[in-house]
């Protein structure tokens, strides 16, 4: 999935390869965070080794070879790519196995889109093939739909709903536009798509079309396809419309594992699956539709860059949508593979990407997917030459990431028990292409993601990519005050995660430290979910010479290389206690502005926060002293540190609340969530925020208290690992 945040045109020229020459040693640091001072030396020999190792003609190999045809999961080409990376990593003698899961997937049997008054116009709902571009006209493409939409027969007058998100509501009701009973049409962007019908259907429509306005990435934005990057006039985003705020994973077994003989929810007790028919269209079949709407003219931010005024409706524009779906339940065909730790194989560092698509997807997800391969492959070069790392690492391939998290989602339920026990980090893959490093995740691994986005080198530049990073975000800073901000940065901040990719399940609902990492940024695109998503567009626009899939296979296996081999894992709490500090602010702020919340008392959070201020302080006052001590005497002390280790990692265990978010239990982090009315888009301090957001204090008012006792909890975790960290370094 992913492509909402990174499609953001970029219209920066980067500074050309300047500077090129800091060498590796020069941009690193003399220490390295979780080895003793005796220990680095060899870590950096190893490193140095595994970085030289991924090479691009292999990732461009991996890539064509995935998008040669459609994948789409619970299609056979999905078990055929499924099937190509299980033998690849067993071809590289890694110890590799599929497990089955499965899930309703509805397919598409019937999509009639009409405008039957003022003017008749049959959408057309195809994607016409390119000649420049042979996969175009592959066989077995998904038409165009959105996963989970309703089955539905409806006719009614149109209005124009700009993205569909709840404050679009607002304006029309000042404007005196009602849906209620008509169908909705909206434009992609401003939320996750599913938000959009989920609303639609709150406000009484009974139908609705989602379109794709060139303004955000279509003709208004540059050339389209072929002859530039941009959606073409016919260009649809299929997509899933599930209700992923309450649960991702198959809408039959929230909470469990669905493989054969599971219990399963009849589609009437799923709570996911959307209420009313919806179907995404391209802006070539929405103009018709546009073109004949009447009432009050739209509000500038709502008009796109359709050759018609944008009008709300409703009507006169009338349209006949009927859609229906099979409602079958698919197999999934999950990829894993494991690489043992020598030392504290109970231990797991994960790394996981899909491999679905909707239908080649070289960009979304191919090119994640074969970075990891290309990891894959590396690490397996590199135990040839005896190195062996401490804790186990684990690397999945995703099936069922589109429709819905499926894939990752039932194996994390499926492996909950032991996953809350021995995962230490989950880091996530998914679209890469050409520009600059993104990364998010849990705070305590800012400082670690920080190290290592030093030792990458830029493609483009040859600095490393946290400088490359950094004088793009400077390039871009629009102020002087944004600037000094930049400026003042002591290294790579992390984004907050929210979701749109596999890592839900890891961080959301298991509550363990996750990371999101790719590149992008340069890369302009108008193909997502599109059938020109191919291998052509991506080597034209996408990373044409594969060198940033060689940057993140560096950047993912450099950081679990860090993970699984450092005798102290290289956690940091002083940066999640000053970011939770920020997340206050916000919230403090939120409450100032609603004069109803004045009984939400959040003195709680503050209280919980300076603990953790505190207790982070006091371990890195330990951690000040492991440089020094020589690696045999910790070597003699396993047990020791092994117990130190799993209070470290499981500090974000803490922060998780077995009864879960409001209205959404199996949601279960109290820092970070995908909004209840965003999707994609986070809420930090979710219980709290979304309360005063939605103005039921009551809500917000449980939810201090609980959440400032998940971070006391954190708090005192880190205390007692400062304490053990103390007594081994003495
Ligand atoms: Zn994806």
């Amino acid at each position: 999935m992913r492509g909402a945040v990174r499609r953001v045109v970029w219209m920066t020229a980067c500074g050309g390869a300047a500077a090129m020459l800091a060498g590796t040693a020069a941009m690193q640091e003399p220490g390295l965070r979780g080895f003793t001072r005796d220990q680095v030396a060899a870590e950096r020999q190893q490193e140095d080794a595994f970085r030289a190792l991924p090479k691009a003609e292999s990732i461009r190999e991996y890539n064509k070879t995935i998008s040669a045809d459609p994948h789409n999961a619970g299609s056979p080409g999905s078990m055929k790519v499924a099937s190509y990376i299980l033998d690849q990593f067993k071809g590289w003698g890694l110890d590799a196995h599929i497990e089955q899961y499965q899930a309703l997937m509805p397919t598409p049997v019937n999509r009639v889109v009409e405008l039957v008054a003022p003017e008749e116009y049959t959408a057309v709902l195809k994607e016409p093939a390119i000649p420049e571009d042979p996969d175009s006209s592959d066989a077995g493409q998904l038409p165009t739909f959105n996963a989970y939409s309703a089955d539905g027969d409806v006719t009614a007058e149109v209005v124009y709903v700009n993205y569909g998100v709840p404050a679009d509501y607002e304006v029309l009701a000042k404007q005196g536009v009602d849906v209620k009973g008509r169908i909705v049409i909206a434009r992609y962007g401003g939320s996750w798509r599913g938000i959009k019908p989920k609303v639609a259907a709150e406000h009484g429509a009974i139908g609705c079309l989602i379109y794709s306005d060139p303004r955000d990435d279509g003709y208004f934005q540059g050339d389209v396809y072929p002859k530039g990057p941009f959606r073409p006039e016919q260009g649809v985003q299929r997509g899933s419309v599930m209700d992923m705020p309450l649960y991702p994973g198959d809408p039959l077994t929230p909470g469990w594992a669905d493989e054969k003989g599971a219990r399963q929810l009849t589609r009437a007790e799923a709570k996911t699956l959307v209420k009313i028919p919806v179907l995404p269209i391209s802006y070539g079949d929405a103009l018709p539709i546009m073109r004949n709407l009447g009432g009050p003219v739209a509000p500038e931010d709502w008009r796109g860059a359709l050759p018609v005024t944008y009008h709300l409706g409703a009507g006169p524009a009338k349209v006949h949508l009927k859609l229906s779906f099979d409602w079958e339940v698919r197999p999934l065909y999950d990829v894993i593979a494991t690489i043992p730790g020598s030392e504290f194989p109970d231990e797991w560092v994960i790394y996981g990407n899909h491999h679905d698509a909707w239908v080649n997807g070289a960009d979304d997800p191919v090119s994640g997917q074969a970075a990891l391969m290309e990891t894959a492959r590396s690490f397996s070069e590199l135990l040839k030459t005896g190195w062996h790392p401490k804790r186990t690492i684990v690397l999945a391939a995703w099936d069922g990431e589109e429709w819905g998290l499926l894939g990752s989602t039932e194996w994390a339920e499926k492996h909950a028990d032991e996953l809350k026990q021995k995962a230490v980090v989950y880091i996530n893959g998914d679209s890469n292409g050409k520009g600059w490093l993104n990364a998010s995740g849990s705070h305590s691994l800012q400082t670690l993601m920080t190290g290592v986005a030093r030792d990458i080198r830029d493609p483009k530049t040859g600095k490393s990519v946290l400088d490359a990073r950094r004088a793009h975000q400077l390039d871009e800073a629009k102020t002087d005050e944004a600037k000094k901000k930049i400026e003042a940065q002591k290294g790579l901040e992390l984004g907050a995660l929210g979701s749109g990719s596999d890592y839900t399940a890891f961080i959301d609902h298991l509550t363990i430290a996750s990371l999101n990492l790719g590149y992008g940024g340069d890369d302009p695109g108008g193909i997502y979910h599109s059938i020109y998503d191919s291998f052509t567009w991506y080597t034209r626009f996408g990373d044409p010479d594969f060198s940033y899939g060689v940057a993140l296979a560096q950047t993912s296996g450099t950081t679990i290389m860090r993970l699984a081999d450092s005798t102290v894992l290289p956690f940091e709490f002083t940066n999640y206690a000053t970011t939770l500090a920020t997340y206050a602010d916000q919230v403090a702020k939120l409450k100032k502005d609603n004069a109803g919340a004045t009984a939400v008392d959040l003195k709680p959070l503050s209280a919980a926060i300076a603990k953790l201020k505190t207790a982070a302080a006091a371990y890195e006052k330990a951690y000040a002293g492991l440089a020094a001590v020589p690696s045999a005497s910790l070597a003699a002390k396993k047990d020791q540190v092994a117990a130190l280790n799993e209070l470290v990692y499981t500090t974000e265990r803490k922060l998780g609340y077995a009864q879960g978010l409001p209205r959404r239990d199996w949601f279960q982090h109290m820092i970070y969530a995908p909004g209840f009315y965003t999707g994609y888009g986070v809420k930090t301090l979710p219980g709290i925020r979304e309360g005063l957001e939605e103005k039921t204090w009551n809500e917000a008012e449980k939810y201090v208290p609980i959440t400032a006792g998940a971070i006391t909890a954190m708090a005192d975790q880190v205390q007692q690992a400062a304490t053990a960290l103390g007594a081994l370094v003495r």
